[in-house]
């Protein structure tokens, strides 16, 4: 099977050349293993933190050896108890056509419930982001108007929809395109959108939001942190989830430069990591699966075909060409 190595540490933003595909072994499964053929693995914006070779939340990748990262696919032999040739799995051994998992690693997802590659979006690591960070982290309430960056993405679109449906006053979304704020309102309900990339986004937040918002869900930070910061009402919410305009910066980031406003207005900053979250997973699942099927929540991919394009995808992800979440189809 083929698998993707990390050459070279990126500088600033990552090239194809960072990146090399090779050509490796299958090691059939030891003792407690599964051997799992990929059927779709993630690209994630946390994966550019790891391509530094700095201590973070999660250990960098290793120069010269595979990466990691969500895949879900079926077993293709077993020497574990309770996995048999033809489960679906989930696990995170990512960018590798054939991954030998330890069992206890991986987890029986079902196939009939949704597509597998669900389980690495709306029912897997970016769903329960979403689900907690703004139900549990932001506190939300019913009537609260919600402000949500990157809400054109896996995890945005679904803070949006959650809020609508949870009962908020009002939900605005900020994405980086003209169709992706059309999508925001016509397809997920969003009250009201803007592109970023058409002027301040103060100015843009202030026009959408007039009187004020409660939460902001930040996956973005800077000027979106900073705006939201201007427009948070008194105990007003922020879940700090990511910066992913700053995951490429080779110079200290600016903002936000008012963040003293937080006193007088009594503001929380919170920051979020997914895995403290495992607890809310199968109230997650039931409550997701729920509203996929009744059709109010709408779920989209955008799928790359071929393990030889999954860098090509983690890239383009970064640089936006991605509506809702990102995966990479590897087998049929
Ligand atoms: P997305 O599906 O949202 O994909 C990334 C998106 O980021 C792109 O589509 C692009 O959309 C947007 N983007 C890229 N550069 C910029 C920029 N300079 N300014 C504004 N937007 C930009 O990814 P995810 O949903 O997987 O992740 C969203 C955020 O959540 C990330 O910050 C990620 O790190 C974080 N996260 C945090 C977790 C945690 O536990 N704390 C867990 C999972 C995710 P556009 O076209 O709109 O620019």
């Amino acid at each position: 099977g083929r698998e993707w190595h990390l050459v070279a540490r990126p500088e600033g933003w990552p090239k194809p050349g960072d990146f090399a595909l090779v050509e490796a072994g299958v090691r059939q499964p030891g003792p407690g293993e599964v051997l799992v053929r990929n059927v779709y693995m993630s690209v994630d914006p946390y994966m550019r933190g790891r391509m530094n070779d700095v201590r973070s939340y999660v250990p960098p990748f290793q120069l010269g050896a595979v990466m990691e990262g969500g895949a879900v696919g079926y077993v293709v032999a077993s020497q574990a108890e309770g996995f048999e040739v033809g489960d679906a799995v989930l696990h995170g051994l990512g960018w590798r056509e054939y991954a030998t998992v330890d069992a206890k690693h991986a987890v029986k997802v079902d196939s009939e419930l949704a597509p597998l590659s669900y389980y690495l979006g709306i029912l897997g690591m970016p769903g329960l982001t979403a689900y907690a960070g703004l139900l549990e982290v932001a506190s939300f309430k019913p009537g609260d108007t919600v402000f949500v960056s990157g809400a054109a993405g896996a995890v945005g679109s679904l803070v949006g929809q959650i809020a609508r449906l949870k009962g908020a006053g009002r939900v605005i979304g900020s994405a980086g395109s003209a169709e992706k704020v059309a999508k925001l309102v016509g397809d997920y309900g969003f009250d009201a959108a803007f592109n970023y990339k058409d002027g301040p986004v103060h100015d843009q937040l202030t026009e959408a939001a007039p009187d004020g918002i409660d939460v902001y869900f930040d996956n973005v930070g800077g000027d979106h942190l900073e705006a939201a910061i201007a427009a948070l009402k008194v105990h007003g919410r922020v879940t700090l989830c990511g910066a992913i305009s700053q995951y490429n910066a080779t110079s200290a980031p600016k903002g936000p430069r008012n963040l003293a406003l937080a006193i007088g207005k009594r503001l929380r900053l919170q920051g979020m990591l997914v895995r403290d979250h495992a607890a809310l997973q199968s109230q997650f699942v039931a409550e997701m699966a729920g509203w996929l099927k009744d059709g109010s929540l709408h779920y989209d991919e955008t799928v790359v075909d071929g393990v030889e394009n999954a860098a090509e995808a983690f890239l383009g992800m970064l640089r936006g060409d991605n509506t809702g979440k990102m995966v990479v189809k590897l087998a049929p």
